[in-house]
């Protein structure tokens, strides 16, 4: 037996099956490589899902992890710590807006955006008690929580797990129409991936965010948009938001403001949304811990530079010219923005994925027929070439 195929076998036994791994197992990782316990080297091309935009093992982000891990670690939301008002000041001003409540994973940020929507419904919008609807939209993907899988359209993440949390209309990705119509006066919020990350990067029509704004303003109702995978750089901006100039009311983040180090998720908003919890109202143990707070303060000052939005833009212009030319029998569409593109093929993805593994490339499937790539917004081009090139191989074989 290979060290990899004890390891896997350890993992299979033991851990649950609720993911389908390709079959690599990780030992060591540095900028845009990984190498496995065999000592082979990948390039990844998936990045956590956007959570190690900057790198594997940044060193700025290293280091500040180091240094804070000196210092004090976490303290609870029962004392302040010296780097907590500093984070959530920085992060207001990185999105514009001026409070930030911390959380961890992604799906709590989207669980206490719910309760925000809601709870100002009642107490600003004056919605009658427990007649509160938010509205999502088909192919969304925001957490794995029992109220989140209530809104979810894909039955593996749904089925078996009722009795579902009521408060929730879900109208098709794209249509204004649909979601005039689902609109009324108990609709509080709208909740909006700008672009859909697990759906396969799928980028709405050109106008759908500015219109999806103008009715959420028409109605009273909030935007929240779900920026936990598309924020942060990956799309060749600091928000997918800007791609259409639009300004929701609440701002969701995650994955790579931890850094690729911790989990950090935030909701960002203004007072008159976020002002709504009052003490004991909502929380979470580790929610804005001083690590955390470190590392994401670190995440925020690299992307004040602007450089790394920068790299995505142009870097990922010239992924998608490359991955336009593989149009034709194998590739049907290509979707994307900035280093981000889902590749949709005629046929399963999954054997291009292993084909890619045994060529030193990490990609993965989402859903049957899509590619998902997206790199650390730190690969070079001459790295993303020769991933471009191996894929290419992976389609021809
Ligand atoms: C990953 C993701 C989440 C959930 O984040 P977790 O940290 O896995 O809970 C929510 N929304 C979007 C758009 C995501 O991509």
């Amino acid at each position: 037996m290979t060290r990899t195929q004890e390891l896997r076998a350890l993992a299979e036994r033991h851990s649950a099956h609720n993911y389908h791994p390709l079959p690599v197992v990780i030992a060591e990782a540095e900028g845009v490589w990984v190498t496995d316990v065999e000592g082979r080297r990948y390039l990844d091309m998936l990045a956590a899902y956007s959570a190690v935009n900057f790198g594997h093992r940044n060193p700025r982000l290293i280091a500040a992890a180091q240094r804070q891990l000196e210092r004090v670690t976490l303290v609870s939301r029962a004392f302040d710590h010296d780097q907590f008002g500093p984070f959530v000041a920085e992060l207001a001003e990185l999105v514009g807006k001026d409070m930030v409540l911390p959380m961890n994973s992604g799906a709590e940020a989207v669980e206490t955006a719910l309760k925000a929507a809601r709870k100002w419904g009642y107490e600003v919008k004056g919605v009658p008690a427990d007649e509160a609807t938010v509205i999502a939209f088909e192919g969304n993907f925001h957490g794995r929580t029992t109220t989140i899988v209530s809104f979810s359209t894909d039955p593996d993440a749904r089925n078996s797990y009722g009795p579902y949390t009521p408060g929730f209309r879900v109208v098709p990705y794209g249509d204004v129409d649909a979601l005039k119509a689902a609109m009324d006066e108990t609709t509080v919020g709208v909740l909006i991936e700008p672009i859909q990350g697990e759906a396969g990067v799928n980028v709405p029509p050109s106008g759908f965010l500015t219109a999806v704004r103008e009715l959420c303003s028409a109605n009273g109702a909030l935007m929240i948009a779900d920026e936990i995978q598309s924020g942060l750089g990956r799309t060749g901006a600091t928000f997918a938001v800007e791609h259409e100039n639009v300004v929701p009311d609440v701002y969701l983040l995650g994955k790579a403001l931890g850094g690729g180090i911790l989990p950090v998720s935030a909701v960002v908003a203004d007072s008159d949304v976020l002002g709504v919890f009052r003490p004991g109202q909502h929380g979470s143990t580790f929610g804005g811990n001083p690590l955390a707070c470190a590392v994401a303060r670190e995440v925020i000052a690299m992307l004040k530079t602007g450089e790394y939005q920068e790299r995505s833009r142009v870097l990922g212009a010239h992924m998608h010219e490359r991955l336009g030319a593989l149009l034709g029998e194998k590739v049907r569409e290509v979707r994307g923005r900035g280093l981000w593109a889902g590749v949709e093929l005629n046929g399963k993805a999954r054997p291009v994925s292993e084909r890619l593994m045994e060529l030193g490339v990490l990609a993965k499937e989402t859903h049957e027929t899509t590619l998902r790539l997206a790199p650390p917004l730190v690969i070079e081009q001459d790295e993303l070439d020769w991933a471009l090139d191996r894929l290419e191989i992976a389609l021809r074989d």
